[in-house]
């Protein structure tokens, strides 16, 4: 029986790192990136999987994949179709940031395959940009997203961020408005977290309040919905037929296999995650097994728990009829309780065989999906 499995490479390359980082990802050398661009070759090349796993979709993401030799790429991409069973009409993102893009490389991101590009805009203010600590500007997201159409990609998503230090609501609804107008075909729209270790952590920053940044994403919703997209998870937009297949799956618990340092995988129950340690990782990615870290094996009742928060995040909710066909148990046997009680607080919604957040519950999600973990 055939089995489905989404792939992601990490590159882990950006050419400064941004003040509100906390990726593994950062500058390095050519020759660095060479090794390492090699290693992933041999950790694709000496990657098993059985001869029934077909490869849905590929997430090439990092830190900033555009940043490396284009042909590095095209040899990934390769490199995966020689190897592995890739579907006829498999969703091949590639995150790029403005600012890295000329016509040559995409040109040769087309030729090698990839059919969708996420671009990593943020804001379409130049001031907002330079105090985040990225490397471009508005005008060559605008050079780089009409080059990009140019050489043919017709599914290209864009990241904004809201919540920005000395962000207005005014700021933030020109940026959109400003994006929206390029129509591309899916928008994420992210809050910024100030997460411990970054520059912006030590920094005195002018954040929006609780208030005002609530008020940002409802109006982001709003806004998106005049120019066409529909939202299909709590931070993302697309239009008809554009949501991101790649991360669809992902808050679906579809198996995934990570290739890269540091990258993450889910196969079954299982889950594990390859070394962050960069020397580790060139010397050892010929022999996968060597790499991989962290690895646990997952509980029914840990699955049940990542089945709800990850499939609550998406607008469609969860659906009870796979959750049996998942465990064997009714969502209603485990759940019934928290569901009912939200229900009653009008902050979920449960009809037709599924249950899903309320506009109302989008506003507290973090604290109404900590209600499903079974421990608490
Ligand atoms: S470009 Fe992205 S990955 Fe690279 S430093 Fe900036 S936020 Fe991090």
């Amino acid at each position: 029986m055939k089995q489905v499995t989404e792939l992601y490479l990490h590159i882990p390359f950006c050419v400064r790192k941004c003040e509100y980082c906390d990726f593994l990802s950062g500058p390095a050398d050519t020759p660095r990136q060479e090794a390492y661009a090699k290693a992933l070759l041999e950790e694709i090349e000496n990657t098993w999987l059985s001869d029934s796993t077909e490869i849905s979709s590929v997430f090439i993401g990092g830190g900033t994949p555009s940043a490396i030799q284009e042909e590095w790429i095209r040899r990934f991409l390769d490199k995966i179709r020689d190897r592995f069973w890739l579907a006829a009409d498999a969703e091949i993102t590639m995150e790029a940031n403005p600012g890295t893009l000329n016509r040559k490389k995409l040109s040769v991101y087309r030729e090698a395959g990839v059919n969708r590009l996420s671009m990593g805009l943020q804001s379409a203010d130049d001031s907002e940009l330079r105090r985040l600590g990225r490397i471009h500007t508005f005008r060559d997201f605008r050079e780089n997203f009409n080059e990009a159409r140019d050489a043919g990609f017709s599914n290209i998503n864009v990241d904004l961020m809201m919540a920005l230090p000395g962000q207005t609501q005014q700021s933030w609804m020109k940026s959109l408005e400003t994006v929206a107008s390029f129509s591309p075909e899916h928008i994420s729209a992210y809050s910024l977290i100030v997460e411990p270790g970054t520059p912006f952590a030590g920094q005195e920053l002018d954040l929006p309040g609780e208030e005002e940044e609530r008020q940002m994403y409802w109006d982001t919703t709003e806004l998106l919905k005049i120019f066409g997209y529909a939202q299909y998870e709590i931070s993302n937009f697309a239009k008809e037929g554009y949501e991101c297949r790649h991360n669809v799956g992902y808050w679906m618990r579809t198996p995934y296999l990570g290739l890269g340092l540091g990258a993450a995988s889910l196969i079954g129950e299982k889950r594990f995650s390859n070394t962050e340690n960069m020397d580790e990782y060139l010397g050892g990615s010929k022999d996968p097994d060597s790499i991989r870290k962290n690895r646990e094996t997952l509980s029914v009742r840990e699955q049940m728990e990542e089945f709800m928060f990850l499939g609550l995040r998406m607008t469609e909710g969860v659906s009870e009829n796979r959750f049996f066909r998942l465990f064997g148990k009714s969502m209603d046997e485990i759940y019934g309780a928290v569901i009912d009680r939200f229900v009653k607080l009008g902050m979920m919604e449960h009809a037709d065989g599924r249950v899903r957040l309320s506009r109302a519950g989008i506003s507290v999600s973090n604290a109404v999906m900590s209600e499903f973990l079974l421990s608490s």
